[in-house]
């Protein structure tokens, strides 16, 4: 780890003025399960370590018009284990439950999962699947022009992701194949019917959460496992590594929406 400066500011604006105060050297950690051991392998030298665990108004869940709103600093534990998600969006709870080990679960946030935004992570599948728009300390932002590419999101230099909120839907579901030694996603989808349409994402399969149009339009004709039947996606543009090529992908994001969509019931 390379020396530097460790910061725990009392309130959101202390945090931003920081924030913007280091430049480019200032990183913001919240559970630190992904920028810690990035530090321990001296992947990344910021000068100035951000806490922003001191800010305990940015955590904890409410619900109320027809929203669910996660505070950015909410653990993965923390929404797993909410009655007030298993009630309103059972999908999402169990999006939760099934990130990583218990460890991870009681450290990571679901404000640093979406800043991070990893190919591999839950949350963009979520955040996407559910229309769920993202907060941060100067605007907000629709999901899906939230996550825009490997690990890049619309987040500014300075900006603090406040909380998710994420409309009830009238049906979700969640269906991951996750990878057995981490549990991050091979591939996993969220397929949600909102007062919007339908809503199919896939998270795992690409370098970004993407989400399937032709599987949105049948599922709004016909919300049954069977109307995605065939629908298939081009392996062309899918991530391919030593834990599965992009035809295997391709492939399970099929079998993944079948899942997504049966779970939702
Ligand atoms: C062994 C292991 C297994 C895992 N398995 C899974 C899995 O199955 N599924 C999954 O989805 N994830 C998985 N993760 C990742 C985990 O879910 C964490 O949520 C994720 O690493 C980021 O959250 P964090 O709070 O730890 O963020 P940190 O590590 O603290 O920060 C990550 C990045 O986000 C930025 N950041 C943090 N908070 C904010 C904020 N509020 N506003 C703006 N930027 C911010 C930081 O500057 C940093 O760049 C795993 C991690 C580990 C170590």
């Amino acid at each position: 780890m390379y020396e530097f400066n460790y910061q725990r500011p009392k309130s959101l604006a202390d945090a931003a003025k920081a924030l913007k105060s280091a430049g480019d050297g200032g990183k913001l950690v919240a559970g630190g399960q992904t920028l810690i051991p990035t530090l321990k392998q001296r992947l990344a030298q910021p000068s100035d370590l951000i806490d922003l665990g001191g800010l305990k108004d940015l955590a904890g869940i409410k619900v109320e018009g027809g929203k669910v709103t996660i505070g950015a600093l909410t653990t993965h534990a923390e929404v797993a284990h909410s009655a007030a998600v298993q009630k309103a969006i059972p999908a999402l709870a169990a999006l939760a439950e099934g990130i990583g080990d218990p460890q991870v679960r009681n450290r990571g946030t679901i404000g640093g999962s979406v800043a991070n935004a990893d190919p591999a992570a839950d949350y963009p599948a979520g955040v996407v699947g559910l229309g769920a728009t993202v907060h941060t300390n100067e605007r907000t932002i629709a999901a899906d022009q939230f996550f825009t590419g490997l690990f890049t999101t619309a987040l500014k230099p300075g900006e603090i992701v406040t909380a998710v909120s994420f409309p009830v839907p009238q049906k979700a579901g969640y269906a991951k194949f996750p990878n057995p030694a981490s549990r991050y996603c091979v591939v996993a989808v969220m397929a949600a019917k909102t007062a919007d349409g339908v809503r199919v994402a896939v998270t795992g399969a690409g370098p970004s959460v993407f989400r399937v149009k032709e599987m949105e339009a049948a599922l709004g004709k016909n919300w049954a496992p069977a109307a995605v039947d065939g629908i298939k996606v081009a392996p062309a543009n899918l991530n391919q590594d030593i834990h599965a090529s992009a035809e295997y992908r391709a492939h399970l994001v099929g079998v993944m929406a079948r899942r997504a969509i049966e779970a939702a019931g």
